[in-house]
């Protein structure tokens, strides 16, 4: 049996805040802004996993209302994310994740950021596409930083 689910997620870029995306640190004079370390990327993919399983959001499981996910490392959440997967009784079948950003450029990092997230799952790479997208100056304008993915589960 498949399930299948997306996430969608928008920080704002802002100056003397890291840039983190799919758990990788980019070199960038702004930063997302948020109560976690704003990996808008990671947030995204968290929600797809969470609505394939009609699990509800990450808002919910880590209200950011509670002072102990500030700062937060996404990448530590997203493992307890996946832990809930498999303890529903799913793994991943794939991932595919469109971070949208007019600045900074995210080409070269692409390939750690899919090493990252492979990692993450302890699966093989080619089941994680990570891909970047303008959208021409008409959308987010390089004020901030978008992302979607969609997610496939599979029962084991
Ligand atoms: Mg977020």
């Amino acid at each position: 049996m498949f399930r299948i689910g997306t996430g969608y997620d928008v920080h704002r870029l802002v100056p003397e805040r890291r840039l983190v995306l799919c758990g990788v640190e980019i070199p960038s004079e702004l930063g997302l802004l948020g109560h976690s370390d704003a990996d808008v990327a990671v947030h995204a993919l968290m929600d797809a996993i969470l609505g394939a399983l009609a699990l509800g959001d990450i808002g919910k499981l880590f209200p950011d209302s509670d002072p102990q996910y500030k700062g937060a490392d996404s990448m530590g959440l997203l493992y307890e994310v996946i832990a809930l997967m498999r303890s529903n009784g799913y793994s991943l079948g794939n991932l595919d994740i469109t971070i949208i950003a007019e600045r900074p450029k995210l080409a070269k990092h692409i390939p750690q950021m899919r090493e990252s997230l492979a990692a993450a799952f302890g699966c093989d790479i080619t089941r994680v596409s990570v891909k970047a997208t303008t959208e021409e100056g008409l959308g987010l304008a390089g004020e901030g930083i978008g992302a979607q993915a969609v997610v496939l589960l599979s029962r084991e």
